[in-house]
């Protein structure tokens, strides 16, 4: 049994947990308890955590004025529906997204908020508003997107096609899924080049294209430059394709910016927000349309509306929790924290390119990556970081920090240590497997 489980529980057959291989796969940690960068477990430990809980607690966990917010609205009104009624908070939130989102004061300004309650969803909503758009303006026959090699937006079946086929999670559902057109991230010219033809030549059939801008997060953890986001946002406004970004990773401060897009000085047509929105504290996602896109909705004819409407749409909750979110981002110091953490980062992380086996580090904002030459001994990985006190979860050829931004001093150069001791041990293993070969 794995040690680092006092106890057997057997209720643990009944939950069938995310990205696992049941029959093998350790037994998950017993958290019990979380507050600021932390998370304690069933035995008493308190883990530092390096990835903020799949990159949503960015205030920490247990922020005082997000619970105190929530608490309030807990008593007034857990969840009313969306369907013919309104509610102060989502109106509240609303505004205020369309008042920081890039591009925001323009004639085209992503004016129009549609709420769900989880990331994918919120690119599902993208997807369906961008082949809506094109059949309400009489074009029926645009229904492809163009997604790049190392993608992620989700794992809903909409979702799943836009994602790497070969890096992703998804080839195993090729042939249930729409097939879309996924190629290289045009950095090169001779890339871009291929990219505007492709443009150019899809008139007919594509509705268009998605990027997470500057991150591609859960397909890599690659980056690519502003200067790249600005000529794909470009090449899309010339050859009037849609350009959807999927914000709901580098979101709310954690590529340094409060959105990675204000980085590129771009403007897309769609953008879809989540993860962070609510500080970490409860499910919410976005999907914000510009003027244009939301134009083409309207009518006296209610078959050219847009047909979507999670149960649990806006829900006052959430959106009580993102206002506050909001507040500790206008009030506070967060993106100067993003820089304090990207200088840390920086330094901390370093030593790492000099051991063997690591192929490259790089750091943008409050993301750190370690990438090593071959996705070798993650499940060892994963455990020893556990034994070290930290939360750090490697996962293909990566090894990454993305804490909360609140992180203290202490605790960020805990993880980097953590990092570097790790990685020299996991390197030191590769030699001693290589010597026995
Ligand atoms: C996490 C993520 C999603 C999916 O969000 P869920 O809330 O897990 O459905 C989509 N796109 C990006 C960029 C993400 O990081």
């Amino acid at each position: 049994m794995n040690k680092q489980t006092s106890e057997f529980d057997p209720r643990l057959k009944h939950v069938w947990r995310p990205y696992t291989q049941m029959q093998t796969e350790p037994t998950p940690l017993m958290a019990v308890e979380t507050c600021g960068a932390q998370i304690k477990l069933s035995d008493g430990r308190w883990l530092i955590d390096g990835i903020s809980s799949w990159w949503t607690a960015c205030h920490g966990y247990n922020h005082e004025a997000i619970i105190a917010a929530m608490h309030k609205q807990l008593d007034d009104m857990p969840h009313v529906m969306f369907g013919g009624m309104t509610h102060e908070p989502a109106l509240k939130l609303a505004a205020r997204l369309t008042q920081i989102l890039p591009g925001s004061g323009t004639e085209n300004a992503l004016q129009h908020i549609f709420f769900s309650d989880s990331g994918s969803v919120a690119i599902e909503v993208a997807l369906k508003m961008a082949i809506q758009f094109w059949h309400n303006l009489g074009a029926p026959s645009r229904t492809r997107f163009v997604a790049f090699q190392n993608a992620y937006h989700g794992d809903t079946t909409g979702a799943m096609a836009i994602c790497d086929p070969d890096e992703g999670m998804h080839s195993l559902f090729k042939g249930a899924i729409p097939e879309q057109i996924i190629i290289e991230l045009p950095e090169t010219a001779d890339q871009m080049a291929a990219f505007e033809k492709l443009l150019m030549g899809g008139q007919r059939e594509l509705a268009a294209v998605i990027l997470e801008p500057l991150l591609q997060a859960a397909g890599g953890m690659k980056f690519h430059s502003p200067e790249t986001l600005a000529a794909i946002a470009n090449c899309c406004a010339k050859n009037n394709v849609l350009f959807i970004v999927d914000e709901i990773a580098t979101g709310f401060g954690r590529t340094g910016t409060l959105f990675a897009s204000e980085q590129a000085n771009i403007m897309p047509d769609i953008m879809c927000i989540g993860k962070a929105l609510t500080g970490g504290c409860i499910g919410m996602a976005a999907t914000a349309a510009s003027e244009r896109v939301f134009s083409a909705f309207l009518s006296n004819d209610v078959d050219v509306a847009f047909m979507h409407g999670p149960t649990y749409m806006a829900n006052p909750l959430a959106a009580t929790a993102a206002n506050a979110s909001l507040d500790l981002f206008e009030n506070g110091e967060r993106l100067q924290q993003v820089d304090r953490i990207e200088n840390t980062l920086s330094e901390e992380l370093e030593p790492c390119r000099k051991i063997p086996g690591i192929k490259d580090v790089r750091v943008m904002g409050a993301v750190g990556v370690v990438q090593m030459t071959s996705p070798r001994d993650i499940d060892w990985l994963r455990q020893r970081f556990t034994e070290e006190n930290v939360w750090i979860r490697p996962f293909g050829d990566v090894v990454y920090l993305m804490p909360s931004f609140i992180i203290n001093k202490d605790e960020l150069t805990a993880l980097t240590r953590a990092v570097v001791r790790v990685m020299t041990e996991w390197s030191n293993r590769q030699k001693q497997d290589q010597e026995q070969i």
